[in-house]
């Protein structure tokens, strides 16, 4: 789990990128940081299909690379 360097949304260019990881997952006290500081998106639901890794911070865009 992690976000390469450099990346960014796609549609608007922002930085403020925060990686999209489904559930069920422990929320170590390093997941809580993370998703607190909006690097991670945690959804605790099934993953579908083809789903979105990445979640713009900004534009709120979703995308796979
Ligand atoms: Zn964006």
């Amino acid at each position: 789990m992690s976000i390469p360097d450099g990346l960014r949304c796609p549609k608007c260019g922002s930085m403020d990128i925060a990686e999209i990881v489904y559930g069920p997952v422990e929320m170590t006290p390093e997941l809580m940081q993370r998703v607190q500081l909006r690097r991670v998106q945690v959804r605790n639901e099934l993953k579908p299909d083809n789903p979105p890794e990445y979640y713009c911070n900004y534009c709120r865009y979703e995308w796979r690379e």
